[in-house]
């Protein structure tokens, strides 16, 4: 019955350790959530307490959790033209990769890069390259291309160039989109008027079965904008029915569904609960009950 829930969740914090990001999800009526591998800006890593990594993964279990969909550092940029960026760029994703092992089977979601003046035939090599240094054969997470809204030179602002790095990585089998319901709205693309065009597009240039996760943000900008300002569901020029019309559409039902929206944990609940409610969810028992959980 579980397994029948949208798996919809947001970002948390690591800072409090893995378990207890599964207790905040399941507290917030969450089935997937997102979290960064590293702090954003910085590189810094912790390791990992493996009886913290096992604790949520029983909880993962327990609570019939999709798919997590972790995230990147911002600063990551495999397509800088500092040789030194990109090689740390590697180098992270790479030892990102290793610990993600440890989660096995779920996404480790990226932004493609900035190629910062170099043109976006230098960057998409550039990342391909990276992609092509870093895959492992046979490894236990699918790396998912971000689609960018095209502030200053983002790559991945269109559907043809996040085919083309597809194309150009070798390991494509552990490679997939998550689609920013934000970023294609500013990168232009209609995700309230016309979802089911902008669906057979994608499908079209890059294949659905591409199309492996969602990030649900409203925009602060108009379409077409270029900016990437993040707003609450319903806040933004996108609206609350495209999300309703979102969590119900056949073809992205069964992915994970993740908010990056600016209201905070009492945000997440309420719009968590909304977009169950949008698909005619009952909230579930655990909801709330994180003061009631083993401590
Ligand atoms: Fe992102
Ligand atoms: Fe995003
Ligand atoms: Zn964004």
């Amino acid at each position: 019955m579980t397994s029948e829930r949208l798996a919809v969740g947001c970002h948390l914090s690591t800072s409090d350790g893995y378990t207890a990001m599964g207790e905040t999800a399941v507290s917030l009526d969450a089935t997937t959530f997102a979290f960064f591998t590293r702090n954003p800006r910085g590189g810094n890593v912790k390791a990992l307490d493996p009886d913290d990594v096992s604790g949520l993964r029983d909880i993962l279990q327990a609570h019939g959790f999709g798919k997590l969909v972790a995230h990147a550092p911002y600063t990551m940029n495999l397509c800088s033209a500092n040789a030194d960026t990109v090689a740390f760029a590697r180098r992270a994703m790479a030892g990102d990769l290793e610990r993600m092992e440890s989660l096995p089977g779920n996404y480790y979601n990226f932004h493609p890069g900035s190629h910062v003046k170099q043109g976006a035939d230098v960057g998409i090599e550039l990342i391909c390259a990276g992609l092509n240094e870093v895959l492992v054969p046979g490894q236990a997470t699918v790396v998912l291309l971000e689609t960018m809204a095209g502030k200053g030179s983002e790559v991945g602002r269109s559907f043809e160039e996040l085919a083309r790095i597809l194309d150009g990585v070798t390991h494509d089998e552990a490679m997939g989109v998550c689609l920013d319901t934000c970023h294609v709205w500013d990168a232009g693309y209609d995700v309230a008027g016309a979802l089911d065009e902008v669906l057979d597009e994608f499908d079209r240039v890059v294949g659905l079965g591409r199309l492996k996760a969602l990030h649900l943000n409203d925009s602060k900008n108009p379409l077409g904008a270029h900016k990437d300002r993040h707003a609450c569901l319903g806040e933004g020029h996108i609206g609350l029915e495209a999300f309703r019309t979102v969590v119900n559409h056949p073809l992205l039902k069964g992915l994970p569904m993740i908010l990056e929206t600016p209201g905070g944990m009492e945000g997440y609940r309420r719009e968590i609960a909304l977009l169950r409610s949008f698909a005619g969810e009952a909230p579930s028992d655990s909801a709330g009950a994180l003061e009631g959980v083993e401590a």
